[in-house]
């Protein structure tokens, strides 16, 4: 059957044809521009949504969205494929770790967004209600942030919808990345698109704002295992990857202003009351000890000295 034209907010793509551009909307009275490609396959077909630069220094992230946006042909796509590589475009600017600096506040704890809200609650709605809600299936491409070191990891929310938790856990092991998160992050893309009734995941690959090819690469060969699995691009259903599902993502947060100590590496298995490190004052006085809430693996730990009060300081995956 045939395509329709594919639009988001005034860029269009008829079918057959691939776009790329710039939308621009009023984010507190200012001009915010957005890059964007739309890519809309001739035959008719799921419509598949990818972001990346939620969080401005996961870079592998980007570098797989950017290498999406420039390869995906129309001619060999069925279906349509919005890719946004840069979503907070000024925290990106500003090499801003965690939140956007128009207002301070992280951009995945404010979906589904306010139309009338700080800036990040302005860019969330604005994505959300133009490019997520148009989404068969929606992913959201991380990695750990400037000060963050990670093993990679996809979260899907449970929504309580089954089709939706079904297709979401489907895209998770699809994507083909070892530890499957269930987890609930309120304000986050993911959980957000999937209370909207769209299935979505969040890929987590690289960190310490360093992009490896192969951090790189695990972000790309997901989507293109994804896009197979969905039959939106020839090659055919992908082999299955082993993966272990961890039904709890406990972190750990600082109580205080300090120096971090971390006791323990990323991806290390450990057991519950387990010492993982300390926070220390500048006489080195210990000021708080992280212990490991469960038995579990740790998925990502700060590797940064400097510590402030509610940073998070590592996460363990249960
Ligand atoms: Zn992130």
């Amino acid at each position: 059957m045939a395509n329709q034209l594919l639009q988001v907010g005034s860029l269009s793509a008829a079918p057959g044809e691939k776009r790329y551009g710039v939308n621009e909307f009023s984010v507190q009275g200012r001009p915010y521009r957005l890059p964007m490609w739309l890519v809309n396959g001739r035959d008719e077909g799921p419509t598949l949504v990818v972001t990346a630069g939620v969080h401005a220094a996961e870079y592998a992230s980007m570098a797989a969205a950017l290498n999406l946006g420039r390869s995906l042909e129309p001619a060999t796509l069925r279906g349509r494929v919005v890719v946004v590589p840069v979503m907070n475009m000024p925290a990106f600017t500003a090499r801003a770790i965690y939140v956007c600096p128009l207002d301070g506040r992280n951009l995945n704890r404010v979906f589904p967004g306010k139309a009338d809200g700080t800036a990040s609650e302005q860019i969330a709605h604005w994505v959300f209600q133009n490019v997520i809600t148009q989404a068969t299936y929606y992913v959201d491409l991380h990695g750990g942030d400037l000060v963050e070191a990670l093993v990679p990891f996809t979260i899907f929310f449970r929504s309580g919808n089954e089709r939706v938790d079904r297709m979401s856990l489907e895209m998770a092991k699809v994507f083909g990345i070892h530890d499957l998160v269930s987890s609930e992050t309120p304000g986050a893309t993911f959980s957000a698109a999937a209370r909207a009734g769209i299935p979505a995941i969040l890929a987590e690959s690289g960190g310490q704002g360093i992009w490896t090819p192969e951090d790189v690469a695990r972000h790309t060969n997901g989507l293109d295992r994804l896009m197979r699995r969905l039959d939106m691009i020839p090659g055919g259903a992908p082999e299955p990857v082993p993966c272990t599902l961890l039904e709890r993502f406990l972190w750990l947060r600082s109580e205080h202003e300090g120096f971090w100590y971390p006791d323990v590496a990323v991806g290390a298995e450990v057991r519950a009351t387990q010492y993982l490190g300390c926070i220390k004052d500048v006489e080195g006085r210990v000021l708080q000890t992280a212990v490991s809430p469960a038995d579990g693996r740790v998925l990502f730990i700060v590797s940064s000295l400097a510590i402030n009060e509610t940073d998070p300081l590592l996460a363990v995956g249960a």
